[in-house]
C-alpha cells in the first residue's frame, strides 16, 4: 500500500492508510506537508457560482468560498499557499473588486497556508482566537505524525473573536460562530444569511468519513454536536459548503450526521466490551457503510481508529 500511496494523486490519498502501518507512516508523512504544498503549485482550480455574489473555489486544500461585491471581496480559507497564482486568476475572473477580508474556518494548513500572501495582497485575516493561538505556536497532529512550526507574523489573524461575530457588507449579513471543539478547537462556521449559503469548515466532510484532529481538541462527539448545531441553523434550501467534498445541503448533512452517530454507537459498544483498538478495527464495524463513505481521504480503518481514540 505504501508504494501505491506515494504514487497516487496528491493530496487526497495521502491520508488513506490503516493504523497498522504506523512505522511506514512515519516515513511517508515526514515530508507529507511538503508534498501537499508542492501539489498546490500545479493544482487546477475550479470556480462554481452558488449565488449572485457567492462562489466556491475547489482544487487546492479545503474548499474556498468568496463573497464578492462593491465593499470588496471576502474569502473563506486559502487552500495551499503554493496555489497563489491560480487563486489570483480565479479571484480576478470573479471581478475586479479588491480583496478586503479573509476568514479562516480553523487552523489547519490546507485552509490557512495562503494567509501570508493574501494578507500582503490587502486582506485582513479574521479567525477564532484559537486559530491565531495555534498558528503562532508549534503544533503537532499526532494521528499523521505532522509537526508545524509557528507561522510568520503576516500569516497570523489580525482580528479574532471567541463566541460569535457578525459582518455587514455587500448587502449581506455574515454570521460567524465558534463550534464547541469538533474537528479541532478552532472551528467556526460562516453563514451568509441573506444568500442562504453556509460554510461549515472541516466539521463537514461531504459524503466521506471525516478527519478528526484529537491533538488540537477534536472528537467524534464534538463532530456530531457540530453537525447538530449546523442542522439547527439551515433549511432545505441552504447550500452547505463542506471543508472537503462536494457542496451539499441539509439532507446531505443529515445523512453525514447519522453516519457518524451510528459509527460512534458501534465503536462505543466494542470499546465497552473491552475490545482493544486493534480488535475494534479488526471487527470492521463500518463494513456496510464503507462503499458510501469510505471513498475519501480517510480510509475506514483509520476512521474507526479516530472514533475509538476520541470516544
Ligand atoms: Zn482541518
Amino acid at each position: 500500500m505504501g508504494a501505491a500511496l506515494l504514487t497516487s494523486t496528491l493530496p487526497e490519498n495521502l491520508m488513506a492508510f490503516s493504523p497498522h502501518q504506523e512505522k511506514q507512516m512515519t516515513t511517508i508523512t515526514s515530508d507529507m506537508v511538503a508534498k501537499m504544498r508542492a501539489s498546490g503549485a500545479t493544482a487546477v482550480l475550479k470556480t462554481e457560482k452558488l449565488h449572485e455574489l457567492i462562489y466556491v473555489i475547489t482544487g487546492s486544500g479545503g474548499n474556498v468560498a468568496v463573497l464578492n461585491g462593491p465593499d470588496g471581496k471576502v474569502m473563506v480559507d486559502t487552500g495551499f499557499g503554493t496555489s497563489e497564482k491560480q487563486f489570483r486568476a480565479e479571484l480576478a475572473a470573479i471581478g475586479s473588486e479588491p480583496l478586503k477580508l479573509l476568514i479562516n474556518t480553523h487552523w489547519h494548513f490546507d485552509h490557512t497556508d495562503g494567509n501570508e500572501w493574501l494578507h500582503k495582497a490587502g486582506a485582513t485575516v479574521m479567525a477564532h482566537e484559537n486559530t491565531r493561538l495555534r498558528l503562532s505556536t508549534p503544533q503537532e497532529i499526532a494521528a499523521f505524525h505532522l509537526h508545524f512550526d509557528p507561522s510568520p507574523p503576516d500569516a497570523l489573524p489580525q482580528q479574532t473573536f471567541l463566541e460569535q461575530s457578525k459582518l455587514y457588507l455587500n448587502g449581506e449579513t455574515v454570521a460567524l460562530e465558534h463550534y464547541h471543539p469538533a474537528h479541532t478547537d478552532s472551528d467556526i462556521f460562516i453563514h451568509f444569511q441573506r444568500a442562504n449559503v453556509f460554510h461549515a469548515g472541516d466539521t463537514f466532510f461531504s459524503g466521506r468519513y471525516p478527519m478528526i484532529d484529537a491533538s488540537t481538541g477534536g472528537s467524534i462527539g464534538g463532530m456530531i454536536a457540530a453537525a447538530d448545531r449546523t442542522l439547527a441553523l439551515v433549511d432545505a434550501n441552504t447550500r452547505i459548503i463542506p471543508g472537503h467534498g462536494l457542496v451539499s445541503d441539509r439532507q446531505g448533512l443529515q445523512e453525514y450526521h447519522d453516519m457518524m452517530a451510528e459509527v460512534q454507537a458501534r465503536v462505543g459498544k466494542l470499546k465497552k466490551q473491552g475490545k482493544t483498538l486493534e480488535e475494534a478495527v479488526a471487527a470492521k464495524p463500518t463494513a456496510d457503510l464503507d462503499a458510501k463513505w469510505g471513498q475519501g481521504s480517510i480510509a475506514p480503518d483509520f476512521f474507526v481508529t479516530l472514533v475509538y481514540t476520541t470516544l
